[in-house]
């Protein structure tokens, strides 16, 4: 074959260039071994695990029953923090929402009000200015990437290491707000009541609060009391209703 190949110019110094000959023996490839030479090893190697294994103690993992401990930064379920008077930590400024790369929250915030509910305020639930009205991780969606939780400027939103969120319909992996407010702590007072009296939302921030105090427990009782007391007024107006409704056969 080199025979037929055409003979190589000198150079102009005299020297003879390589011969075509030789530039493509430099190309040529490996001389091949052969299927079994070339799978014979790796085939090996692979039965040489399967017999290693074959003769190990068999591991069984006994979940449900048994659950290991998740690594202690484990990415698992929300939560949404509170302060420790029991003031919510979001104030609605939907950052999470923005930084999810899969969409998968939806948040409203809404303005607290500190006009007393008999005159038709709706009550104060963070510090500040605003609050999450509405707020909902949809799990069917989510990455447990941990970006929204970066996001978040309060550390209203973390991530706990609960990892049990398999179902068997789409409904129940939206969680709603409710269900993702970490739970009230010794101290803690539930949301609406007012801030602890004398501070503003820097001292929220700043760690000065440390529990509710007898003035936000005290506004607690006494709306319990307003409300109970609408609500008894409420049924009494609505007897008499009943009792002509039920003298009259219940016919309207
Ligand atoms: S963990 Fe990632 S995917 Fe899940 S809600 Fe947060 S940002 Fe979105
Ligand atoms: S969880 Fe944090 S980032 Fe999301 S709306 Fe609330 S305060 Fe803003």
């Amino acid at each position: 074959m080199a025979d037929n190949l055409p003979a190589q110019p000198d150079r102009p110094d005299g020297s003879r260039l390589p011969s075509a000959e030789h530039a493509r023996s430099d190309n040529d490839p490996q001389p091949r071994a052969g299927w079994l030479g070339e799978n014979l090893p790796a085939s090996i190697g692979g039965f040489g695990v399967t017999w290693a294994t074959m003769f190990r103690k068999v591991y069984t993992e006994e979940y449900p029953e048994v659950k290991r401990p998740t690594a202690p930064r484990y990415h698992g379920r929300h939560q949404l923090n509170r302060h420790p008077d029991g003031l919510e930590k979001c104030i609605g400024c939907e950052l999470c929402a923005w930084a999810c790369p899969a969409d998968a929250i939806l948040v409203e915030g809404a303005n607290n009000d500190d006009t007393p509910k008999d005159e038709g305020g709706t009550g104060r639930f963070s510090p500040g200015e605003r609050f999450g009205h509405v707020y909902q991780i949809n799990y069917l969606r989510c990455i447990f990437c941990g970006l929204c939780i970066e996001a978040c400027p309060t550390r209203a939103l973390t991530m706990t290491n609960f990892y049990e969120l398999a179902d068997n319909n789409r409904a129940d992996l939206i969680f709603t707000k409710e269900q993702l407010l970490a739970p009230l702590q010794e101290g803690m007072l539930a949301a609406p009541h007012p801030m602890v009296e004398g501070m503003d939302e820097r001292d929220y921030y700043l760690g000065r609060i440390t529990s509710a105090t007898d003035e936000q427990r005290d506004w607690a009782l006494a709306q319990q009391a307003a409300e109970a007391e609408a609500a008894a007024r409420a049924a009494a107006e609505a007897e008499p209703e009943r009792n002509m409704i039920s003298e009259g056969g219940g016919a309207l």
